[in-house]
């Protein structure tokens, strides 16, 4: 079985629509009907949840057949698909280095040709993580846009569900079948002016008279290599007809840091379900159910779950709440201010999706804090409940390297636009 699956399967369509005869590899956090979905998680190793996410049930529809579910960090927490319980996953376009994560299956399936298209999630830039390390387009849907009824949440207020593919055009297409409310998830909606007819119809490379600002702070901390191949794409768009302008973002220093709050303040919340009586493996420990819940986790979670579920309960607990969890309130309102203020004066935003090339193997499993630092470009998006696309961008000696375009609130169709100028 290829590394980029942790269960393979062939789960038919229901319908028939713009996905007949294509083949779809789904996120393992993402519920599919009767087939396991484990979050890359030995929690999980044996769960198989009775319903379809919405997603699913809408891929199906529109005579999309699964494929796989994909491998993934334990419970989308991680950057390099290495913190799965199931064994990591080797980037088919730099082999040897990491595909990225935390949708690092779903990424690889798709750059390898094992899936056409795919779904992860994206918290803090699990889709487009990926997408950048493994050389194909992954996009990260306004907050509302896409259902979340069936992914087992992470870190419920930042993340979404969104499409991996090959191009533009097709990520857009899955994107088409993906969008719109639902009734069982009450933070989706409609945008404002209705769905557009077609998210892939807006795939015609037309950027002329577009303007596209640069965010200074989103280049500083770039590789040479990286750097390069962003200037490069940029180049192109300008031969293209946009014009490009330098911006200024000064609250996105604080993103990494008021992320790594949230995300692990509401990881901590959510896992706590993961108790051996609600879900995970009941437990014969002797004792009192305190230590019956610690005899499961112990097994079940592996050591960066561990070490995030600690962490966020730390910054939630009495006399820390308004030093850490209020505080990084506050620096996710300053984001949003910024991203706001700056799409009063340019159309779209661009800077490379990840600062690094993909990372060898192993490289980062023993320094956490290197990892959390490589989110520096993406996390600032989900806090602001913003869209972006990580188109390819190039490659340097040690992989592919991404570009991100980051727009306005549901102002996917832009975003497309821009991107399929670039692949
Ligand atoms: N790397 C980030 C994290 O570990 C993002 C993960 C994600 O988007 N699920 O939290």
């Amino acid at each position: 079985m290829s590394d980029a699956f942790i269960t393979e399967t062939a789960v038919e369509p229901t319908g028939s629509g713009p996905l007949d005869g294509v083949t779809v590899a789904v996120k393992d956090n993402i519920s599919t009907a009767g087939v396991r979905t484990t979050c890359g998680s030995a929690m999980l190793a044996d769960y198989v949840p009775p319903y379809d996410a919405t997603v699913v049930e809408r891929l199906k529809a529109a005579g999309a057949t699964v494929v796989g579910k994909t491998n993934m960090d334990e419970f989308g927490m991680g950057t390099t698909t290495e913190t799965s319980a199931f064994g990591p996953t080797d980037n088919p376009a730099a082999p040897g280095r990491v595909p990225g994560g935390s949708s690092g299956g779903s990424a690889a399936a798709v750059a390898a040709g094992e899936a056409d298209v795919a779904l992860g999630s994206d918290t803090g830039g699990s889709v487009r993580c990926p997408a950048a390390f493994c050389g194909v387009v992954g996009i990260k849907p306004t907050y509302g846009l896409v259902s979340r009824y069936g992914l087992v949440a992470y870190a419920n207020s930042l993340e979404q569900i969104g499409p991996l593919a090959p191009t533009v055009e097709a990520a857009a297409g899955l994107l088409d079948v993906i969008a719109g409310p639902d009734e069982r998830d009450a933070t989706t909606r409609e945008p404002p002016g209705g769905l557009p007819e077609s998210y892939a119809d807006a795939a015609d490379g037309d950027v002329a008279g577009l303007t596209v600002g640069v965010p200074t702070e989103l280049l500083e901390g770039a590789d040479d290599g990286v750097r390069e191949c962003f200037e490069d794409a940029l180049a192109e768009l300008r031969d293209r007809g946009t014009t490009t302008e330098a911006v200024s973002l000064p609250s996105v220093e604080t993103a990494v840091q008021a992320y790594y709050v949230i995300a692990m303040s509401e990881a901590s919340s959510n896992l706590a379900r993961f108790d051996g009586v609600r879900y995970g493996p009941a437990t014969e420990a002797d004792g009192d159910w305190n230590d019956a819940f610690a005899a499961v986790r112990e097994e079940g979670f592996g050591e960066e779950v561990k070490r995030r579920v600690l962490l966020g309960t730390y910054a939630l607990s009495a006399g820390y709440h308004d030093k850490y969890y209020e505080q990084a309130q506050d620096a996710r309102a300053w984001v949003k201010q910024d991203f706001d203020a700056a799409f009063e004066d340019v159309d779209v935003l661009a800077s490379p999706t990840m600062p690094v090339p993909p990372f060898e193997r192993g490289e980062s499993l023993d320094d956490p804090l290197q990892m959390y630092l490589a989110d520096a470009n993406t996390v600032p998006v989900n806090l602001a409940n913003l869209p972006a696309i990580s188109v390819p961008a190039g490659e340097t000696d040690e992989g592919p390297v991404g570009l991100q375009l980051v727009g306005p609130a549901f102002g996917e169709a832009t975003l497309v636009r821009a991107g399929s100028a670039l692949a």
